[in-house]
């Protein structure tokens, strides 16, 4: 994983790149090498652990650049995915979906210390980096705050737990010929 060549500060794509497949990065090379210097690999993570609350549903597949400064690493992961299933908010039945990074960039620093909430310690002994909180919270940041099964989901029913995007019940009928018009105005003149 010896760090790429680049030409006009870009990173230059190779062939071959090496695939990493734990979340420990080993960055001997890149830190024995000149500022500057870039490497690349793809991506292939089993992140299961990082997300007790999420059904994981493929590995986190991808790529990952790395490009050494002064006082570290700067990594970026420019384009990275992984299936999750949650649970829909209305109707409570799975909900699938694509978590996708683009472009998500962290600094690791050789000297960091606590108050650099942004970046990333390296372990100077072993001579790596720890991308499992990188990638955890870049992945919970691009999950969205209310999941549905799909985009109109119509929800269960309150009464009787009917799933209404297989069907009407007996309930919603009921309710409909029975709502009070002036009850809605009463509604109405409470909201204001
Ligand atoms: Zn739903
Ligand atoms: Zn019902």
């Amino acid at each position: 994983m010896a760090g790429a060549k680049h030409d006009n500060g870009e990173f230059k794509t190779r062939t071959e790149v090496e695939t990493l497949k734990t979340l420990s990065l080993g960055v001997q090379d890149l830190l024995n090498s000149e500022e500057g210097e870039t490497a690349e690999w793809s991506l292939d993570l089993a992140v299961a652990e990082l997300f007790p609350d999420l059904k994981v549903k493929s590995r986190l597949k991808g790529n990952l650049q790395a490009l050494r400064t002064a006082d570290g690493l700067i990594l970026i992961v420019r384009e990275a995915e992984l299936k999750v299933q949650s649970t829909c908010v209305r109707c409570a039945e799975a909900a699938d979906l694509t978590l996708k990074l683009k472009d998500a960039t962290r600094e690791f620093l050789e000297h960091w210390n606590e108050s650099e909430e942004e970046a990333f310690p390296i372990d100077l002994e072993r001579l790596e980096v720890d991308l499992s909180e990188f990638v955890r919270q870049e992945l919970y940041l691009v999950l969205p705050e209310l999941i549905y099964c799909k985009p109109k989901c119509k929800g269960v029913c309150d009464q009787c737990g009917q799933n209404l995007n297989r069907g009407t019940c007996h309930c919603q009928k009921a309710a409909n010929q029975e709502e009070n018009p002036f009850q809605k105005l009463k509604d109405m003149l409470k909201e204001q």
